[in-house]
């Protein structure tokens, strides 16, 4: 017997036609580099966005071929997002913080066609332009300057203003065609290319916006700060377009104060960012009710999707006094991102605010259509004891299942096609992951593992502390020892003889036992950051090699 139901495919360009009859008169505002605000009406967003699709057929894009952008979040930048798809092209999000050089290979490698490229960033691009060359380079006018034509650059507003959106015509695609592509950060090792389809984008897409998800709704405001080059800001434009929801874009505005003073003029209801993000905020919010009492105003109410690396319990904790909800995800560039998330399910809620907060420090749990086991060292699956740790490996219909261009000799998957994580975790009854390492941070001590994670976050709930960060280094006897690097708060600090003393109390107190102490602490002005704004140990452990 067969499925009497159509068989439509699964496709992006259904969310941009929905967006642009449903919600035409709802606004996206983007932040400009002079720090205005300008804003565009859905309506406009989804004419502009057809435009956009004509002019690159128009250019000769052809079925499957890559569009790089070297943008910042911006109302452009999610044009590309449907826009680029909506020709049958791949769009292909350059990550801006790289060194040029890297830029240039992860074109080369993605062979990307056409780049289109925010105006501002045309001195970064001049730094790769010789590693890769574009056929069309597109400028996007952030500024409002007009773009400079004479080199063979194209203006982005000009291909817009004469391209045909009216006669438009979407490429005929099947759900499994791809649309966009992101590579790997590469904190870990070389970057590699994951490719995302139009099935993979639209069921991330939907799951996201459950309710026990990032849950998404019409009276939303959303603040997406994690940029759009980041596993494509975690799906969370691809929704916002799906419900024609209100977006506020901060544009190149990253700093703390900046995303505050926006805070103010445009409230959002949701937000997204890696935990280094809220933890300036807070920062710099403590801080001005010092220096500048009245300033700010925090956005009570508020829900602030974490993941990117681990949360720690005193962030959440900080945040929830003021009202502000953070709910943590768990993924990778490979899960399209979000696999899992933690969200008080109802027997969670039944145990209390301790417990609640406990679990919304973990990863959380699978979502649906994703499979997630933890693999121990013995070869057997984990039991869900929130003990026993191994290796996350996951599947599903939006995990990918091979790399772009990559042999599959050097790929990262099972024999039965799980792909491994290399993130170590423990799983407990109720289904939360516990994420207690990468594999690459785990700290090896006298045959036993010591977390890594665990550490920074009972350092990083002190008083004193408003950053940490824990490494192995080598020990003669034990192979491997932890050194904390701790970074104290403004006028905070434990006088330096009493460092190892105050903080080992401190762990102990957390649950430690004496081995897993750090044997060091090294105080730093700030722990540095990769390109996708994350602790970046691999900087620490070259400081620090002994
Ligand atoms: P990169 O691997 O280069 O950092 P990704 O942005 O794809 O690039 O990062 C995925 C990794 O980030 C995961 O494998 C995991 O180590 C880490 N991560 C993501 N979310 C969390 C989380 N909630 N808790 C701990 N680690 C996380």
């Amino acid at each position: 017997m067969q499925s009497t139901m159509m068989d439509v495919p699964l496709s992006l360009n259904h969310l941009l036609e929905r967006a642009g009859t449903l919600f035409a008169n709802n606004e996206i505002v983007s932040r400009l580099p002079d720090k205005s605000l300008r804003s565009h009406s859905y309506g406009e967003y989804h004419r502009r966005t057809r435009r956009l699709a004509a002019a690159l057929q128009k250019l000769g894009l052809k079925k499957g071929d890559r569009v790089a952008t070297l943008a910042w979040n911006h109302h452009a930048h999610l044009e590309c997002y449907f826009g680029i798809p909506a020709a049958g092209g791949v769009m292909h999000t350059l990550n801006l913080r790289l060194a040029p050089d890297e830029i240039g290979w992860i074109a080369g490698d993605a062979e990307d066609r056409f780049l289109v490229v925010d105006d501002i960033l045309l001195p970064l691009y001049r730094q790769f332009a010789a590693k890769h060359a574009f056929e069309k380079v597109i400028v996007f006018p952030f500024s409002g300057a007009p773009v400079d034509t004479s080199g063979g650059h194209l203006d982005y507003e000009a291909l817009l203003a004469d391209a045909d959106g009216d006669g438009f015509v979407y490429a005929a695609h099947d759900e499994n065609d791809p649309v966009a592509m992101c590579y790997t950060s590469g904190t870990t090792g070389r970057p590699k290319g994951v490719v995302y389809s139009h099935r993979s984008t639209v069921l991330h897409t939907f799951i996201g916006c459950l309710t026990d998800h990032w849950g998404l709704r019409s009276t939303d405001s959303l603040m997406p700060v994690t940029p759009m080059f980041h596993a494509n800001s975690w799906g969370l434009p691809y929704a916002a377009v799906m419900l024609g929801i209100r977006m506020v874009f901060p544009g190149p505005h990253l700093h703390p104060d900046d995303l505050l003073d926006l805070m103010q003029l445009e409230p959002p209801t949701l937000a997204l960012g890696v935990p280094t993000i809220w933890m300036g905020l807070i920062q710099a919010y403590d801080r001005s009710l010092v220096e500048q009492p009245g300033r700010w105003k925090l956005p009570t109410g508020m829900r602030s999707l974490v993941g990117g690396a681990a949360v720690p319990e005193a962030l959440i904790r900080a945040f929830a006094k003021h009202g502000i909800w953070i709910i943590q995800g768990w993924g990778m560039t490979e899960t399209s991102p979000i696999a899992t998330v933690s969200y008080p399910r109802a027997e969670v809620q039944a145990l209390g605010d301790d417990e609640r907060f406990r679990r919304a420090a973990m990863a959380g749990i699978p979502v649906p259509l994703v499979d997630v086991r933890i693999r121990a060292d013995d070869g057997n699956d984990a039991p869900w004891d929130g003990k026993t740790v191994g290796e996350i490996q996951v599947r599903g219909p939006f995990i990918t299942g091979s790399y772009h261009r990559v042999p599959p000799s050097e790929d990262k998957f099972t024999d039965d096609g799980w792909l491994r994580t290399g993130d170590v975790a423990a799983m407990d009854e109720l289904g939360f992951v516990r994420i207690t390492d990468r594999t690459k941070d785990l700290i090896k001590s006298g045959g036993e593992w010591i977390s890594s994670v665990d550490l920074e976050n009972a350092l990083m709930a002190h008083p004193s502390i408003a950053e940490a960060a824990v490494i192995a280094i080598p020990d003669a006897k034990w192979s491997e020892r932890p050194l904390a690097c701790i970074v104290w708060k403004p006028g905070a600090a434990i006088a330096p003889a009493d460092v190892a003393d105050a903080l080992g109390k401190h762990l102990l107190g957390h649950g430690f036992v004496k081995w897993q102490l750090p044997d060091r602490y090294e105080v730093i002005d700030g722990v540095p950051r990769t390109s996708t704004g994350k602790f970046w140990k691999l900087k620490l452990r070259e400081r620090f090699p002994r």
